[in-house]
């Protein structure tokens, strides 16, 4: 199944809609993965990461 990415959450989302947002608003065409496992650190605080997780850096 085709990795998408929440437009919302920017989370990479595997199936048809997003476990945190409960959206349905994913796109295939995101860029780049980065893999969060510190929501302190500074790339997070950047992306507005708010849990651990595989998050798109653009979509
Ligand atoms: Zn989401």
């Amino acid at each position: 199944m085709a990795k998408k990415a929440c437009r919302t959450c920017k989370r990479i989302v595997i199936g048809n809609s997003c476990p945190v947002c409960k959206t349905s608003d994913l796109t295939t065409t995101f860029q780049g993965i980065v893999v969060i496992f510190d929501v302190e650190s500074d790339i997070a605080k950047k992306l507005g990461i708010t849990a651990p997780g595989k998050y798109a850096i653009r979509v």
